[in-house]
């Protein structure tokens, strides 16, 4: 008796690998799809059976789409072979599934060949070959096609589903849902009791045919039986046009939907393990159809956000204050130690009120580097993106925009340096550079203190949720000046986008420390070196070229006036260095304090610095800007950081040996030219002016300085604007 048997399967399966071992023949083998179009034929003799073998094109379905799956098709259903041996990859096995289902459907007699298991094997995968061959109904023998391993449990298998299966083969009904599935009977009725092509074809194959749309099938049923034929395509058609306005969806479609359902709910079934744990694919499946969902997804990523500034701001206040006390201790040590002069006003103003206000936020940035680190390492920052995706379409940025604007400080505390530089994944020139010039408003690490030194001073009351609101401000900025960027200058048309979502994982406390302490390491680093050093600068700028003799003369007289006005006694008990203790000593103290600080004042004002910071007041007071505050802003453009040690330094220039160190926040809130108008308008004005010096530099780099120049001067002028409409409607308001 003579057996046949075909070898079907997807491209690269291993097909004419395995022909060659079984047959000694030497059949070309490739590793591109469709090498092999028509059937080869070659034989072998196993246990005096004389079997032929024909090696079928690789398909990956079974539709009349290509003509190696008809060439496939046709000869399993005119050749009929004894068996058919799916080869099957299992190292992709669900995509392999695919066919193989067709082949159940067809009710052919198969045999699965689980070839390639070394290739899975190495890629962590593990299939429960008993499991698989129990859901489907049919013998799964796993296989090495190129080493011959599993060759002859393959024959036997192969021979024996030969000879037990005679024709009465079992087909494999799948469910294709609840529209598909009420018309399959009417359809199957109708074949079966007019044997339309029943000879070649089961009824509900056919039938499933019909609704596929399959030309080849319409064809032939035209040619075979005209008047079921169009009946059949009668009932079709209906179906197509209801299910295209129901679901929006051609039958076709929803059948291989229901495929793919039926080929994952097997494997599912803990038919496919993987070393590198897939359980965790489909539990993060489930857990994003709640984070991803479009209603509730974006809800609960704001309330995520909200809720890490909360966790920020509640932890880190304590160890905040324990650092202000601290710079305020060892202000005090040099103020006592070190003689009066040059060095002295270097180290406390420049040195310590400058660096340390920074270094003050390090617990704050600290917290918020360990919240967002918890996002990044479970992969809930790619769900942002992925959410992300959909706002940013509206506004004519791509998908691989949200990255960069993440990176750039989106939740707070990024750069917007590597910002930059991210947005080099885009391909589209006019989508990069509108990325590229809006990533800057982000709320990078530099800004974070500002945001902090201000909020805390001027709405102590609810920090978190003025932080989320400044956050939500920078999109909603950032998001209309790229629309009106990609409807002005940089106008084109929108590319496609595929986000693919890494599966969640649990975060280990080992890797968010170290990520943690990077990044906290890094502004630590910043602060202590670039920042100290333009400190230093704007220190000396504000301290030179100090007062000429005619004008310290004159504070000098001030204060003898004020001392020849009170008692020996009195002018004795302030020299002893020890507290003051009479109430003539303390007034005598405060008039003199007060001498001091007009004259710091005076000096400040005249330095180089306050000169500059001066003459721009005329302009910017319609921001409530002051002339101190101008310098910092001045310093911000090095660096945002030194907003704060800029106003750390000027602050504490002009009020010297108070009683009790007060903080920068402190004297900020105590200053006349400030309230809660001018530390939004500062803020807002903060957030979006020039990005600084080094990111500037970098926006070159990545396209030209005549983008560069733009981003200066467009980001500027925008500010400023928006700065003085907020100051001006505040102050008419009084909300000050
Ligand atoms: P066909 O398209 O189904 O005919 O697949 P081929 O027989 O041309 O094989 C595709 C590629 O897979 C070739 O490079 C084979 O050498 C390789 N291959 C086939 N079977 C195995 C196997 O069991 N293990 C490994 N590692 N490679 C295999
Ligand atoms: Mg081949």
């Amino acid at each position: 008796m003579q057996l046949k048997i075909a070898l079907a399967g997807n491209p690269n399966a291993g097909k004419t690998t395995l022909f060659n071992q079984l047959t000694g023949a030497r059949q070309h083998v490739g590793n591109y799809p469709g090498i092999t179009v028509d059937h080869k034929e070659g034989c072998l003799l196993h246990k005096n059976k004389k079997i032929t073998i024909t090696d079928l094109p690789g398909t990956y379905s079974m539709t009349a789409y290509s003509a190696e799956e008809l060439v496939a098709r046709d000869y399993l259903v005119n050749e009929k072979p004894d068996v058919v041996i799916d080869i099957v990859d299992s190292s992709n096995l669900e995509r392999n599934l695919y066919l193989t289902i067709q082949f159940l459907e067809l009710g052919v007699p198969l045999v699965i060949a689980l070839n390639m298991i070394d290739v899975a094997k190495d890629r962590g995968i593990e299939i429960k070959v008993e499991k698989l061959s129990q859901l489907l109904g049919v013998p799964v023998i796993p296989i090495i096609a190129r080493s011959g391993f599993g060759e002859k449990d393959l024959l036997e298998a192969a021979i024996d589903t030969a000879s037990t299966s005679n024709n009465g083969n079992t087909t494999l009904d799948i469910s294709y849902g609840k529209d598909l599935d009420s018309a399959l009977p009417e359809l199957i009725s109708l074949i079966s009791e007019n044997n339309f092509m029943t000879d070649t074809y089961p009824a509900r194959y056919t039938a499933i045919k019909y609704l596929e749309n399959d030309e080849q099938i319409l064809k032939k049923g035209r040619q075979n039986n005209t008047e079921i034929a169009s009946r059949l395509e009668e009932i079709v058609d209906k179906l197509a046009d209801h299910t295209r306005k129901t679901l929006d969806v051609y039958p076709e479609a929803i059948i291989a939907d229901q495929r793919y359902g039926y080929i994952k709910s097997i494997i599912r079934q803990g038919v496919e393990t993987h070393r590198f744990d897939t359980d965790r694919l489909y539990t993060s499946d489930k857990i994003d159809k709640v984070l991803t969902n479009r209603l509730v997804g974006p809800i609960i990523m704001l309330l995520i956000i909200f809720g890490l500034y909360q966790f920020t701001f509640s932890w880190s206040e304590l160890p905040i204050t324990w650092l202000e006390s601290f710079f305020g201790w060892l202000g005090g040590i040099v103020e006592n130690t070190l003689p009066d002069g040059l060095l002295k006003s270097m180290i406390i103003s420049g040195v310590i009120d400058g660096v340390g206000g920074i270094l003050g936020f390090v617990p704050l940035i600290m917290f918020m580097f360990f919240g967002i680190a918890i996002l990044e390492d479970s992969g809930y920052l790619a769900r942002v993106a992925f959410m992300m995706d959909r706002v940013f379409r509206m506004f004519g940025l791509h998908g691989s925009s949200v990255m960069p604007f993440i990176v750039s400080g989106g939740i707070a505390g990024g750069c917007a340096v590597p910002g930059v530089m991210a947005t080099r994944t885009l391909r589209s020139p006019k989508e990069r550079m509108a990325t590229l010039l809006t990533v800057p408003f982000m709320n990078c690490g530099a800004k974070v203190p500002v945001l902090a030194l201000l909020i805390g001073a001027f709405f102590a009351e609810s920090k978190a949720l003025y932080m989320f609101l400044f956050t939500m401000l920078a999109w909603v900025v950032a998001l209309l000046a790229a629309k009106l960027l990609r409807t002005t200058v940089l106008r084109g048309d929108p590319t496609p986008f595929v986000m693919e979502l890494p599966p969640y994982r649990f975060p280990t406390i080992r890797g968010l420390l170290i990520h943690t302490w990077e990044r906290t390491y890094q502004y630590i680093k910043k602060a202590g070196t670039v920042i100290l050093g333009i400190s230093i600068l704007l220190w000396a700028l504000m301290t030179f070229p100090g007062l000429d003799n005619e004008q310290k003369g004159f504070f000098k007289q001030q204060r003898q006036e004020t001392i020849s006005s009170f008692s020996q006694e009195t002018v004795k008990e302030l020299d002893l260095k020890s507290k003051p203790s009479s109430e003539e000593a303390i007034a005598l103290a405060k008039k003199l304090n007060t001498i001091d600080n007009a004259e710091t004042e005076a000096a400040l004002r005249y330095s180089i610095a306050g000169r500059v910071g001066r003459s721009m007041e005329s302009i910017t007071r319609f921001a409530g800007f002051d002339w101190r505050t101008n310098i910092a802003l001045i310093g911000g453009f090095a660096a945002k950081e030194v907003i704060v040690s800029t106003l750390g330094t000027a602050y504490s220039m002009g009020e010297v040996n108070t009683e009790e160190p007060e903080s920068l926040g402190e004297r900020l809130k105590n200053d006349s030219n400030w309230n809660r108008v001018v530390a939004v308008s500062a803020l807002v004005f903060i957030m979006f002016y020039a990005p600084c010096f080094i990111t500037v530099v970098c926006i070159a780099k990545e396209s030209s300085w005549k983008w560069a120049f733009f981003s200066i001067g467009f980001n500027t002028f925008f500010a400023f604007l928006a700065a003085v409409a907020i100051y001006q409607i505040g102050m008419f308001f009084q909300l000050g």
